[in-house]
């Protein structure tokens, strides 16, 4: 060879391309459409449904991989078309490409049977109407095995199929070490039923007497989800209903069911059928989901059943091998569409009417944000630094230093997909050590959620749920109207009652609040003690005595709070999280110490129920709207930020504001304080009571709700003027 040949020298020859044997390319494109047992069971379904039946029944063994059996009573199949009925590409449903265009049978591949056949055995069982037998036949790699046999048959056809993947080893054993296929066969056979109310379906495990599903055909839908999902689910639904009105030639038609406010469950069930095929469709599952939190927060994995019209040229079934996803035309206009006639529907069955009496301040907020965020960052990296910062200068010993603020801790509410894993690992770590019942489950959690339901006044619940937000009057009560009257609302007492009740409602289910650095429990409850003003002349050897006592406490009982209320204690005694009890919400840290003092000295611990009483009430005092520690800055409040301490003691001068004289920082961030409040109030607070609060009888009565005019007679005032 020539040494200055210029084509780079390999060390082989490069590899020959072979075609691949038949058996093998239909076994890899088999493996793509059956690709789990419950995906056959879905096939078959469909075909069952495709030949008209009115009965479908599916017995399953070892989760399908040993048996699937799918019988109905459908139209059968033809003696003739036998032979080729397991033939790739076979089918009844489709002549011509175009035909694909107008579609209306979930198969038309030809792919399903014919795939089984090359990864399972297959035997079908038919027979046609006015027939005196069926016939029965075994399949194998597309092929017949026998000829077809005589046999006694009933109407319709049933298709088995045995030993899925037997020549698949990998796959087989991937099935086999993960998760029973079953529950997911349940689960496709459910929608089915939902969905398709004419026909009778049942699924049950072999030798299963019981069957896990059995629907008898219904002509209501809410009849159908009730036979599946049972009567708790049904209660909590509403009809929902759009057209696209604007289009000429009326493209598009949903309609459902969704979930209202009460429906609280672990995870999303959506039940999405277009043009009778049952598929998913991320984006609009994802937009739903995103509709949901941004409303009901605490109902945020709702059941939504949807069936949605279009005509068949409208979509694309033919983008997944299995049809699973489709795609639309106009597919983010529909969305949109959806989205707003859901978003709707939350809104308007949760509350009437809201007015927007004063205009939204995002400004204040993002200023406040921004701020906060400024703030974390520079603590973090000195944090990276491993500069702990000494618990003196955490402590806010004057309230108009702000170097000492409990910001230091703050690190916001997490977010993150890890840190919610993680916690939900810890929780589940910290269940399965200890094994309880579910945590939701506890009958004493039970009672205090009756007792609040049974106390709750229905007078004072309609107004929450009817009224309209005017704004605050000073700095503890809120002016709404409600109907023709104004009242007086005390925001403080109906936030620490809305935060005590959320604090049940979530229990053992809360999303957590970071912070930014651990937080030592004994410093804390110093803190608290020295701002006590009971304690007052208590010396400080009592004092550390005490900290030391209700840490110990709060450290013994750290897992039973972490599991019931997300308030993790790491075992070096620092509390590292917080729960989100009410979601857009983080407490005023300021009030941190406080509240440890309180979970250490006012909660029962041995008691069940009073111990969660005790300690939803202690969560509820932290998380309560009260007035920001710094002094309200408006008006004359101004005064209280003077530099010169002399001046503001004595009282002397204070009609000279002098700019200079003023303490800018602490100034701004006491404006932000109270603006962010405010903005919270009318923003968070309010929706949040309309739809989750039940306030109690005594609010009635003492001061929580003042009524101050009733339109009526200041009207009648107003014409005698
Ligand atoms: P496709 O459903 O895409 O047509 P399949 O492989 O699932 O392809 O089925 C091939 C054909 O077998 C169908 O077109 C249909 O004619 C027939 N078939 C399958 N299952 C049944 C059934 N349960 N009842 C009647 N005919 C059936
Ligand atoms: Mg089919």
């Amino acid at each position: 060879m020539d040494v200055d040949d210029p084509s780079p020298r390999v060390g082989a020859d490069p590899p020959r391309i072979r075609r691949l044997e038949e058996s093998v390319v239909n076994r890899i494109a088999a493996g793509e459409v059956i690709q789990r047992p419950s995906s056959a069971v879905k096939e078959l379904v469909e075909n069952s449904l495709d030949a008209g039946a009115s009965t479908v029944s599916v017995t399953v063994k070892d989760g399908g991989l040993k048996l699937i059996q799918v019988s109905d009573d459908g139209h059968g199949i033809r003696f003739e078309d036998l032979p080729i009925l397991c033939e790739r590409h076979t089918t009844s449903k489709l002549s011509a490409y175009e035909d694909l265009q107008t579609i209306k049978s979930m198969g038309f591949r030809g792919e399903a049977l014919a795939s089984m056949t090359y990864v399972g055995h297959v035997t079908v069982t038919t027979i046609t109407e006015g027939q005196l037998h069926g016939y029965r036949v075994s399949y194998k790699d597309g092929v017949m095995e026998n000829e077809p046999k005589p046999c006694a048959a009933v109407k319709g056809t049933q298709v088995m199929v045995e030993n899925l993947f037997y020549n698949m080893v990998a796959r087989r054993k991937t099935l086999q070490n993960s998760n029973d296929d079953y529950p997911k066969i349940v689960d496709f056979i459910s929608r089915f039923a939902v969905h398709h109310i004419n026909v009778n379906f049942s699924c049950r495990k072999h030798g299963a007497n019981r069957a896990d599903v059995h629907s008898a055909s219904t002509s209501s839908r809410l009849d159908a989800i009730r036979n599946v999902y049972g009567a708790s689910v049904v209660r909590d639904l509403m009809e929902i209903e759009v057209s696209d009105e604007n289009a000429g030639d009326a493209v598009f038609k949903m309609d459902g069911y969704i979930s209202n406010a009460n429906y609280v469950a672990k995870k999303i069930t959506m039940i999405l059928f277009i043009n009778d095929r049952l598929v998913d469709c991320t984006s609009l599952k994802r937009a739903i989901e995103f509709v949901y939190s941004a409303t009901l927060p605490q109902a945020s994995k709702p059941f939504i059943y949807m069936s949605i019209n279009l005509p068949p040229e409208h979509i694309d079934v033919n983008i997944h091998p299995t049809k699973k996803e489709v795609s639309l035309l106009n597919q983010e206009r529909i969305i949109e569409i959806i989205k707003n006639t859901i978003e709707e529907k939350l809104r308007s069955s949760n509350t009437t009417r809201i007015f927007q009496t004063q205009a939204v301040n995002p400004s204040a907020l993002t200023h406040a944000n921004m701020q906060k965020e400024k703030g974390t960052e520079v603590k973090m990296s000195s944090g990276m630094k491993s500069q702990k910062i000494p618990v003196s200068q955490m402590v806010r010993t004057d309230p108009r230093d702000p170097s000492g603020r409990l910001h230091t801790y703050w690190h916001g509410q997490s977010s993150n997909h890890e840190k919610k894993s993680d916690l939900v690992s810890v929780r589940n770590v910290v269940r399965s050590r200890r094994n309880p019942k579910d945590a939701c489950d506890l009958s004493s959690r039970h009672e205090l959620l009756t007792e609040v339901d049974s106390n709750c006044h229905p007078g004072l619940l309609s107004i929450v749920k009817n009224c309209t937000y005017v704004g605050l009057a000073d700095e503890v009560f809120a002016l709404i109207q409600h109907n023709t009257r104004l009242y007086l609302v005390n925001v403080v007492n109906v936030s620490k009652e809305l935060m005590y009740q959320q604090a049940l409602c979530r229990f053992g289910n809360f999303n957590a609040i970071q912070l930014s650095e651990p937080a030592p429990l004994r410093e804390l409850l110093l803190m608290a003690l020295k701002d006590d003003v009971l304690m007052g002349d208590e010396n400080d050897e009592e004092k550390l005595e005490i900290a030391e006592v209700n840490s110990e406490i709060l450290k013994e009982n750290a897992e039973m709070i972490n599991e019931y209320f997300s308030i993790h204690i790491d075992k070096d005694g620092n509390l590292t999280r917080l729960p989100v009890v009410l979601d857009q919400y983080t407490p005023d840290t300021d009030r941190l110490p406080e509240f440890l003092l309180n979970m250490g000295n006012d909660v029962t611990w041995d008691d069940e129920k009073e111990c969660f009483r005790t300690a939803a009430a202690a969560i509820g005092n932290f998380y309560a709207l009260h007035p920001p520690i710094l002094p309200n800055p408006s008006g004359s409040g101004i005064q209280l930020y003077k530099k010169n301490k002399d001046c503001m003691a004595s009282g002397e001068h204070v009609d000279n504001t002098d700019e200079d004289d003023i303490d800018q920082e602490l100034l701004a961030e006491a404006e932000t304080a109270w603006s962010q409040r405010e903005w919270i109030i009318q923003h968070v607070l309010f929706p949040s009571m309309r739809l989750f609060l039940k306030p109690p009888k005594s609010m009635a009565t003492d001061g929580t709700f003042v009524q101050v005019a009733s339109l009526e007679k200041l009207y009648k005032i107003f014409e005698r003027c």
